[in-house]
C-alpha cells in the first residue's frame, strides 16, 4: 500500500467519481518545503511564520523575512503559498516583543490578528515582506485567529497602507494578492457568511477551532479526549464554514491535523472542503485515500456522520463504511 500511495503523491488527488481536492503542505521552515515538494505537494496551504521571529532577541527584518519567503516560493515554482502572519501569543510569548507577560488563559489572550494589530509596525514589516516576495509568485496572506469582521477590516486596511507605501516608492508586488483567514474561532464560524465578503478564501484550523468550540485547552493531556475534531459540534462547524464560503463563491479549505487524519478523508470531501493541508509525511497517504473513495459515499458518510453523538460513534461509523480496496 505504500508503495502504491509513493506512486499516486505525484499525480492530483481525484475521486473515483471525478472529483478534485487539492493537496497542499503545512510548513515551518525551508528544510520542510524540500519534502513537501518531494512528496506531491500542490502548494503549500499554511505556512507557519512562528519559527522566524522565535528563539531570538529581536524580531526578523523585512528584508530576513523576504529572504525566506523568496527561497520557499522558489522550491514551489507555480506552486501556491500561503503565507499565514504572525500567530504568536498564546502559548508562545515572544520576550523582546512584551507578549511575555502572564496571562491567566493564555489561548483566549493576546495572540495571533490580536497582537499583530496591536503591534502595528511588527505587522507591516511582515507585510512588506510578503508583498515584496509575491513577485513572480502565487503567493497569498492568510490572517490567523480572526474572531470578528472589525479584524479583518482593521487588517486589511493596514495591508492597504502598506501597498500605497510600496507603489509610492515604486517597489513592485502583486497587486492582485490574494487575502483570505484561518476560521477556527467560533465566532467566525457563525458569522463566516458576512467574512466571506471581506477575503478571498478561508481555511479552516481545526486545531485551535476544537479547542474553542469544545471549551478544551489543546495542551491538556486532561482533556485530550474531549477535544476532538471528529466531534460532531466540530464537523458541524466546518459544514458551515464551507457552505458560507461557497455560496460567497470563495475557496475553503481545512489546515488542521484533522486533514491528515485518514479517518477524516471521506468526511472532509464530503464536507465539500476544496482544499486539504496537511504535514508533508501525510501527503502521498491522503491522496491515496482521495483516488480510492467516490464523492457520492463521502458525501452520504459526511451526512450520516454529522447526526451522530459523538466522537467515538463518529468513528465507529467510518470503520464500517470506508471501503477501502487494497
Ligand atoms: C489550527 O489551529 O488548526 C492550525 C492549523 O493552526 P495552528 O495549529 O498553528 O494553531
Ligand atoms: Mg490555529
Amino acid at each position: 500500500a505504500q508503495q502504491q500511495a509513493r506512486a499516486t503523491a505525484h499525480q492530483p488527488a481525484i475521486t473515483r467519481d471525478g472529483r478534485q481536492v487539492s493537496v497542499f503542505a503545512n510548513i515551518g521552515s525551508i528544510a520542510d518545503v524540500q519534502v513537501a515538494v518531494a512528496n506531491g505537494a500542490e502548494g503549500v496551504g499554511l505556512l507557519r511564520t512562528e519559527f522566524l521571529y522565535l528563539d531570538r532577541t529581536s524580531a526578523p527584518t523585512e528584508e530576513e523575512q523576504l529572504a525566506v519567503y523568496q527561497a520557499i516560493a522558489q522550491v514551489l515554482e507555480h506552486r501556491p503559498l500561503m503565507i499565514r502572519t504572525l500567530d504568536i501569543g498564546g502559548d508562545k510569548p515572544l520576550p523582546y516583543l512584551r507578549v511575555g507577560f502572564p496571562e491567566a488563559n493564555p489561548f483566549l489572550g493576546w495572540r495571533g490578528i490580536r497582537f499583530c494589530l496591536g503591534n502595528p509596525e511588527v505587522f507591516k514589516t511582515q507585510l512588506r515582506a510578503i508583498l515584496r516576495a509575491s513577485v513572480g509568485h502565487e503567493i497569498k496572506i492568510m490572517l490567523p485567529m480572526i474572531a470578528t469582521l472589525t479584524e479583518v477590516r482593521a487588517a486589511k486596511a493596514i495591508l492597504g497602507e502598506v501597498q500605497a507605501e510600496l507603489k509610492q516608492a515604486g517597489i513592485p508586488y502583486d497587486t492582485g494578492i490574494k487575502l483570505g483567514i484561518m476560521v477556527e474561532v467560533p465566532s467566525a464560524v457563525v458569522m463566516a457568511d458576512r467574512l466571506a465578503a471581506e477575503v478571498d478564501f478561508f481555511s479552516i484550523g481545526t486545531n485551535d477551532l476544537s479547542q474553542y468550540v469544545m471549551a478544551g485547552d489543546r495542551t491538556n493531556p486532561r482533556v485530550a479526549n474531549l477535544v476532538d475534531a471528529l466531534h460532531p459540534a466540530v464537523l458541524r462547524m466546518v459544514k458551515q464554514t464551507v457552505e458560507a464560503g461557497h455560496t460567497a463563491g470563495i475557496s475553503v479549505g481545512l489546515c488542521g491535523e484533522l486533514a491528515a487524519d485518514p479517518l477524516a478523508t471521506a468526511i472532509l470531501l464530503g464536507l465539500g472542503l476544496d482544499e486539504l493541508s496537511v504535514n508533508p509525511q501525510s501527503i502521498p497517504a491522503i491522496k491515496q485515500g482521495i483516488h480510492q473513495l467516490s464523492l457520492a459515499e463521502s458525501e452520504a458518510i459526511a451526512a450520516s456522520a454529522l447526526q451522530q453523538d459523538s466522537a467515538q460513534q463518529v468513528k465507529e461509523l467510518i470503520s464500517t463504511s470506508v471501503n477501502r480496496p487494497g
